[in-house]
């Protein structure tokens, strides 16, 4: 559904944030971009919405596709039409607004009679936010905002959903709901999703197919099951030893810098 092919993306005419960057989605499945901070995995989902622009971002080589339909020349609204949702990290919800007033917001494009079956449907997925649908947003909880950053997506009735790290900052027990949630939209609506984390064990556990990225490329891909097999992916992104014991991401980077992918 998604093609990415050697995508170079730099900021800046200076800093090169992607660097041949390749990796597919395939339609109807959940799709992980896994890597540590300042991997390139949130340029990659601003160059496939088309946001770059304002941080002075520019694709340089390479191809994006969406449907065989190529994206590097669409205005980010142009993509959204197509059907790609894009929800940033930090979540950018509009705070004075209610949870039903951020909801109807997402879908100015649609009738009001689709907007009421789509916030129903949201509702069912997070039952958290019928509960809260007259309350300002900007008193919510982190978890609660990034499930109305979801809903607000979900209103324009994307086939792609693309999540900035849905867990950052959230107590556990919404990130399991949140997850849950993501989980449906794609195993029932049959929702393709595009998921980028940096907690693997999280990520590995929701998609079917993920791949690693480190300094702008992706350096490994694989299953769920063989990636938590990996011994590099265990020790640098589950942190777990090699005897099985769990250690600190700071030690094992601490005593291990270079990965096996990279000499
Ligand atoms: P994080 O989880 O920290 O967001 P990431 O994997 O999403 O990490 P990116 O945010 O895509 O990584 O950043 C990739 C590289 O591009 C980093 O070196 C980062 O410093 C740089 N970068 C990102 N945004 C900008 C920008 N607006 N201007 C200049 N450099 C940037």
């Amino acid at each position: 559904m998604l093609e990415v092919e050697n995508l170079q993306v730099v900021y800046g005419n200076s800093i090169e944030a992607l660097r041949n960057a390749s990796f597919q989605v395939g339609k109807g499945s959940i799709t992980a971009l896994l890597g540590s901070n300042g991997a390139g995995k949130s340029t990659i989902l601003k160059s496939i919405s088309g946001v770059l622009y304002p941080e002075d971002g520019k694709i340089r080589s390479g191809g994006l596709s969406f449907e065989g339909l190529d994206l590097t020349n669409l205005m980010p609204n142009e993509i959204v039409r197509l059907g790609i949702a894009h929800v940033p990290e930090g979540r950018r919800l509009f705070i004075e607004l209610t949870v039903e007033e951020n909801l109807i917001v997402g879908g100015y494009t649609r009738s009001r009679a689709e907007n009421a079956a789509t916030i129903e449907e949201i509702y069912t997925l997070f039952p958290r936010l019928k509960e809260k649908r007259s309350a300002v947003s900007g008193y919510l909880s982190g978890g609660e905002q990034q499930m109305v950053a979801i809903g607000r997506a979900l209103m324009k009735r994307p086939r792609l959903l693309m999540l900035d790290e849905p867990s950052l900052g959230i107590a556990p027990i919404i990130v399991a709901d949140i997850y849950q949630g993501i989980r449906e939209l794609n195993s029932k609506l049959g929702l393709t999703v595009l998921l980028v984390e940096q907690d693997a064990s999280l990520a590995l556990k929701a998609a079917q197919y993920a791949y690693v990225m480190e300094n702008g490329r992706v350096v490994l891909d694989g299953t769920p099951e063989a990636l938590s097999q990996n011994e590099d992916v265990r020790e640098f992104y589950l942190g777990v030893g090699e005897r099985g014991d769990r250690r600190s991401m700071r030690e094992v980077k601490h005593y291990r810098r270079r990965k096996r992918w990279l000499s």
